[in-house]
């Protein structure tokens, strides 16, 4: 679990005061791994560097590879005589998801491919602190970082993976474009729906999963404040990354890997991409999904998989077969009797 968290409106001014407990000496600098689209705003001016910190703008526009964390590492290595104090990610899950990374490679040697799995990290990353502008991944308080690597897209799933602080100010998700929150908090929604249909389900992520799906009921069927929405939204995100934590997601989110590692789909539209076409699976949560999309006038794009060849409907599938433990927990240990490579490419036709 993430040992240290502050919650509030305008809570980003205390990560000055938060950083300075944690830096070593003046020539450790903090590296802060900023989205772009941050460049020349006001937020970019609020970040407390003093001394030799650096800060990185990094786009968003596609999703983290082990390729990039190699880079990053890299650069750090050369540019500084020694191991930075921490590092600061300020973003998505894109930013939270490569800060979480390059914390772990800065003390880890090799490339970033070669944790890609469960429990394969073996020294403690160096300190880091996770600040979302967007809500929905949970990404702020998993142990995973989910990378897309040569072979596969999977995560670095370790308990080095989390972060030491998080910093949740609800004003910072503002700027965020109406589709783009709506395919990020259907990931939360999507996240609760999974964690709580599926056999790993115990009640610890009940605990969680079921305040985080009645937040994300509130936020997406109710008329709340903008506020009051990105509040909740926040929380629910929280709360959604704990429910998973032990348990596991499900369906939309095997299949959305499928279409990521292909297609280069996000996240967040390619769950919803999947998700509307689950009903056999997720009854409820599909028709409850639906009246947010309506309700908000998302209309999610059509005819992706429409020109693929059957070598690449193969790889979509291979991949999304290849998430055992999700398909374990959505339909139980005898999943193969269910799920069919013909199965699921009859709903990858469906998209
Ligand atoms: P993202 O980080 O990819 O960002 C989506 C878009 O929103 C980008 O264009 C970004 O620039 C923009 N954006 C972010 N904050 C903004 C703001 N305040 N104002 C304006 N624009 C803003 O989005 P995401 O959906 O949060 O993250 C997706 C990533 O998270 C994927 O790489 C996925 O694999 C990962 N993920 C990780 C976990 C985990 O547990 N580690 C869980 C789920 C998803
Ligand atoms: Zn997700």
């Amino acid at each position: 679990m993430v040992p240290r968290v502050v919650f509030g409106n305008g809570c980003f001014d205390q990560l000055g005061d938060i950083l300075l407990s944690q830096r070593k000496h003046s020539d450790a600098p903090f590296i802060f791994l900023v989205d772009d689209v941050f460049e020349g705003k006001e937020l970019s001016a609020r970040i407390p560097r003093i001394f030799n910190d650096q800060l990185i703008f990094i786009s968003a526009d596609q999703e983290p590879r082990t390729s990039q964390v190699d880079a990053l590492v890299e650069k750090i290595k050369n540019d500084f005589d020694e191991l930075p104090s921490g590092i600061v990610g300020i973003g998505g899950g894109t930013l939270l998801d490569l800060s979480k990374a390059v914390a772990i490679m800065l003390t880890n040697n090799g490339s970033a491919s070669q944790y890609q799995g469960w429990d394969l990290v073996s020294k403690p990353s160096i300190y880091h602190a996770g600040i979302p502008t967007i809500s929905g991944t949970g990404a702020e308080v998993s142990r995973t970082t989910v990378l897309l690597g040569p072979e596969k897209k999977l995560g670095i799933n370790s308990d080095f993976t989390t972060f030491d602080q998080v910093l949740l100010d609800p004003d910072l998700t503002e700027g965020v474009d109406k589709k783009q929150w709506f395919y990020t908090g259907m990931d939360c929604y999507i996240h609760c729906i999974e964690s709580l249909k599926g056999t790993y389900l115990n009640a610890f992520s009940q605990s969680y999963g079921e305040k985080a799906l009645e937040l994300c009921k509130e936020v997406f069927l109710d008329d709340l404040s903008a506020e009051e929405s990105r509040d909740k939204l926040m929380m629910a995100s929280w709360h959604g990354g704990m429910s998973i934590a032990y348990s596991q997601v499900g369906v939309a989110h095997a299949m959305s890997y499928g279409l990521g590692f292909l297609l280069g789909v996000r996240h967040g539209i390619g769950n919803c991409l999947v998700f509307q076409h689950l009903e056999e699976f997720y009854p409820e949560g599909v028709a409850v999904f639906k009246k947010m999309q309506q309700k908000h006038n998302i209309k999610l794009p059509t005819g992706i998989c429409a020109n693929l060849d059957e070598t690449e409907f193969e790889t979509m599938i291979s991949v999304a077969m290849g998430m055992v433990p999700l398909w374990e927990n959505a339909l139980g240990k005898e999943w193969r009797n269910i799920i069919t490579p013909e199965k699921l490419e009859a709903i990858y036709r469906k998209i």
